[in-house]
């Protein structure tokens, strides 16, 4: 089936939006899932111009149901923060995800990708000793820290203190971190002096309507601004369209994510180098 084999979970709205299971019992099932192994990671191109490379992955968590199929994490995430098994799941994405990276850059040398980039949650950040067991996993990849970003939303750094000691922690040690949706309510400008920052996620929302330029075409314009001239890097999420890579371009964005480049998948393959639009 289509969606599975693209690494997009179905989403799994019905039961929760009617009651039928409560988050408790999301919440015990899930604790079950982890015991048994039903979580995968899968991973989405983040894509150089004008060389079309891979520059770096996005990993993101799947459940895969024995009887609901793939399960979208929108659905288990905010779950699993309530209960505090986020902790658990999340340090199992990193280090997956590191040692994944590792194996690509031992086997595929300079087609593999960078960096790899994991969302990591306000409550995982604000535990005591997170930055301490990124660095374990860092080293027992062997991977420099610079080939990890931590994506982090205006959330995290709302839950106060401990989480940005965290995150200037992991600065420190040479992670770099990216601000996630980026120009939503989650993320916000005032962030930019608040915490440590190197790169910005610019919302799938401003890219939508980008070609109709109108309003989200020039918010899209401005965010990129304040990303060049604050030294940061910026990535357009949720490009799908050739039109719609083509208009970043022109406003200056460098790297794009998105169905247009690549779905989430578990084993990607970075041999597939698009044309680029806006470029020959
Ligand atoms: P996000 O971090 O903003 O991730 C981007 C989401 O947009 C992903 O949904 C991705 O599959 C989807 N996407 C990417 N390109 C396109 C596109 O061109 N069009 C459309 N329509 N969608 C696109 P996904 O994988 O369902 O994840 C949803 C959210 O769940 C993520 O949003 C993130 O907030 C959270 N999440 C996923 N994995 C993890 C994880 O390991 N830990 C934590 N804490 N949160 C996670
Ligand atoms: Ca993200
Ligand atoms: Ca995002
Ligand atoms: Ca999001």
């Amino acid at each position: 089936h289509a969606s599975r084999r693209s690494g997009d979970p179905v989403r799994w709205s019905a039961a929760l939006d009617q009651g039928a299971v409560d988050a408790a019992r999301l919440g015990a099932e899930l604790r079950t899932a982890l015991d048994r192994g039903q979580f995968q990671v899968v991973y989405q191109p983040i894509v150089e111009l004008p060389s079309g490379r891979v520059k770096a992955v996005e990993a993101l968590v799947r459940w895969e149901h024995p009887e609901r199929g793939l399960v979208s994490p929108a659905a288990f995430i905010p779950v699993a923060e309530d209960n505090g098994l986020i902790v658990e799941l999340g340090a199992w994405v990193m280090r997956i995800a590191v040692l994944r990276l590792a194996t690509w850059q031992r086997e595929l040398g300079d087609l593999a990708p960078e960096r790899v980039s994991v969302n990591v949650s306000p409550k995982q950040l604000a535990r005591p000793g997170y930055p301490a067991t990124v660095a374990a996993v860092l080293t027992e990849a062997g991977l420099a820290a610079d080939r990890l970003t931590v994506e982090v939303t205006e959330t995290a750094v709302f839950e106060g203190g401990p989480a940005v000691t965290a995150l200037y922690e992991l600065q420190d040690m040479g992670v770099r971190i990216a601000l996630d949706d980026f120009g939503t309510g989650h993320s916000s400008l005032g962030l930019l002096h608040t915490v440590p920052v190197h790169t910005l996620k610019v919302d799938k929302s401003f890219v939508d309507n980008i070609t109709e330029a109108g309003r989200h075409a020039v918010i899209a314009g401005a965010l990129i601004q304040i990303s060049d001239g604050l030294g940061l890097s910026a990535v357009a999420e949720g490009v799908e369209t050739a039109e719609q890579a083509a208009a970043l371009s022109r406003l200056g964005y460098r790297y794009l994510q998105g169905y247009h480049y690549g779905r989430p998948v578990a084993d990607p393959d970075f041999e597939v180098v698009r044309t680029v639009a806006g470029y020959s």
